[in-house]
């Protein structure tokens, strides 16, 4: 059989494009294909959950536009779909001069977005959060919280019920572009065919555009980001006042250094009731090396033959070898969060899965920031899809879409 349309992954951002592609095309035939054997097991379903407002990004990014826009479709589907949600604020906390000064920069840039923020002092801080001390901090309301996993399922679930079809445990090896097609080769021996292909393959999104033959002037880097779960106090007796209540109603994150704003170490309100402390940002010694001990010698070695990639190290070497010693010391992972959280201990910290960053870096070794797309006459590789993506999916699969619809028509 030949489908209308092949979409590679089954993270939230194929399960978005999955779904919008039937609603856009309900006469066409469409197959999703997913190497796993059940959905976000990768990005999708380790990443802390948090529903983004879109502080960071430069106003007129697409990453600007895409988080604003998908923060409100993500609840608006929840709603719908009586999935998990909650709009529990976030609060960014400035520790020192220099964050003051990055916190006032930051003020500015939400007000360019346009996202409602408020500004709050010492003792503002401390009475909306008990256990947080700072010198000052942003209040950013509209942040939330969800469970991407199961949104990912959902728009799965929607996609089929509405015709689409879908294949787990099957892994695309080999894309070819014919003069009236387009195949994929999978792990079970087998040609699928379909006239137009997009690949939302997350780590390994640059290795199906090769397969392809199109030129990624990039490679993935994969960088692991690594959590604890808090201890649930509440819980136990005999412990001291200030502990027992180590709490928090928000989101807690600290003032992001601008040129990297993915970095920092914060305290996340979970859907399921819990909070994470995490993630730092590693390099991982394999694409999918959730853990060291499942080091990938062939992901290494392609790692290693990239230039990209050691002009990479030099670039951000202070930033990287912080991240290692906190990842090596869990000393210094909590020395990290004890700046805003002074009550956190040793002992509060339980293991929690670990999420690895899909983060494109290009020949010159810098990180690619904002969405990358590499495209052909039948195919789009969505190639960076870096944080708030999750959040961003529902919006993302809309542009895709649009996107692709006039060159689809012409094929
Ligand atoms: C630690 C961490 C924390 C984060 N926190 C947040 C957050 O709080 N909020 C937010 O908005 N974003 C967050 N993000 C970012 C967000 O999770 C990702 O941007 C988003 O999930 C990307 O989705 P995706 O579908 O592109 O990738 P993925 O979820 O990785 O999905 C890609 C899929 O493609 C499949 N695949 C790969 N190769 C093949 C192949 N050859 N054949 C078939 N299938 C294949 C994989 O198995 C996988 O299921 C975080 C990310 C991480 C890692």
């Amino acid at each position: 059989m030949k489908y209308d349309f092949i979409v590679i992954g089954g993270g939230i951002v194929g399960a978005a494009t999955a779904w919008q592609l039937i609603q856009t095309y309900p006469s066409r035939s469409t197959l999703l294909v997913e190497k796993e054997s059940d959905f976000a097991r990768h990005q999708t379903g380790r990443n802390s959950g948090v529903i983004h407002a879109g502080v960071y990004y430069a106003p007129g990014s697409l990453k600007a536009q895409f988080c604003k826009e998908g923060a409100a479709a993500t609840i608006a589907f929840c709603r719908e779909h009586n999935l998990p949600w909650q709009q529990c604020g976030k609060l960014l906390i400035a520790t020192s001069a220099l964050e003051i000064e990055r916190m006032h920069a930051l003020f500015k840039r939400c007000q360019q977005n346009e996202i409602a923020v408020e500004l709050l002092t010492r003792t503002q801080l401390r009475e909306r959060e008990p256990n947080i001390s700072g010198e000052g901090a942003i209040y950013v309301p509209a942040t939330g919280m969800t469970d991407y996993a199961a949104i990912c399922r959902k728009l799965l679930q929607l996609f089929v019920a509405a015709g689409g079809s879908v294949r787990a445990s099957t892994e695309v090896k080999t894309i070819v572009e014919h003069a009236n097609s387009i195949s994929i080769i999978t792990s079970r021996d087998e040609e699928l065919r379909g006239d137009y292909l997009i690949s939302c393959a997350g780590v390994m999104a640059d290795r199906l555009a090769r397969s392809q033959g199109l030129r990624a002037d990039f490679r993935i880097v994969p960088f692991r980001g690594e959590y604890f779960r808090l201890r649930d106090n509440s819980a136990l007796d005999n412990v001291p006042l200030d502990h027992a209540a180590l709490n928090v109603s928000h989101h807690i994150y600290p003032i992001p250094d601008p040129t990297l704003p993915f970095l920092g170490i914060h305290l996340t309100r979970m859907i399921d009731g819990g909070i994470t402390i995490g993630p730092n940002a590693v390099l991982a010694p394999g694409r999918e090396a959730y853990t060291n001990a499942r080091v990938n010698w062939g992901d290494m070695t392609d790692m290693a033959m990239f230039s990209g990639f050691w002009r990479l190290l030099p670039q951000y070497w202070q930033q990287g070898a912080r991240e290692l010693r906190n990842s090596l010391f869990i000393d210094a992972y909590l020395r990290e969060a004890q700046k805003y959280c002074p009550h956190l201990t040793r002992e509060d910290l339980l293991p929690h899965p670990s999420g690895i960053r899909a983060q494109a870096v290009d020949r010159t070794g810098k990180l690619v920031q904002d969405f990358l797309f590499v495209e052909s006459t039948r195919s789009l590789h969505v190639c960076n899809a870096p944080s708030p993506a999750a959040t961003s999916a529902i919006p993302i699969a809309r542009h895709i879409v649009e996107r692709i619809s006039p060159r689809f028509s012409a094929v």
